[in-house]
């Protein structure tokens, strides 16, 4: 892709991107009589925005409704990243650094 694409790409892609993940909890409410106390269905699932921040973990609750706008904004901060990842791949090009290991194991 050219670069200025690119460059587009990454402005469409900062107008919604969040950072972190989104994760999924069920629990228990902590009443005695419920249900969910005595191995029923635990309640939920209550969304997050989980991050490792300073080296330990950071969950933001997220409202259902936000949910579905949570989850595009997790995959548009892993676009942005990657488009990151291509400019910069052709600006090593541009500076005529090649990479010279081979780098084909997955
Ligand atoms: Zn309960």
């Amino acid at each position: 892709m050219a670069k200025q694409k690119l460059v587009e790409a990454v402005v469409v892609a900062t107008e919604t991107m969040l950072w972190g993940s989104l994760g999924t909890v069920y629990r228990r409410c902590g009443k005695p009589t419920c249900h969910c106390a005595t191995g029923g269905e635990k309640h939920g699932p209550v969304f997050y925005l989980t991050r490792g921040e300073h080296g330990h973990t950071r969950n933001i609750y997220v409202p259902d409704e936000l949910r579905d706008q949570v989850a595009a904004g997790v995959a548009a901060y892993r676009r942005y990243r990657e488009l990151g990842q291509e400019i910069a791949e052709g600006n090593a090009r541009r500076l005529g650094l090649e990479n010279k290991q081979k780098r084909r194991r997955r």
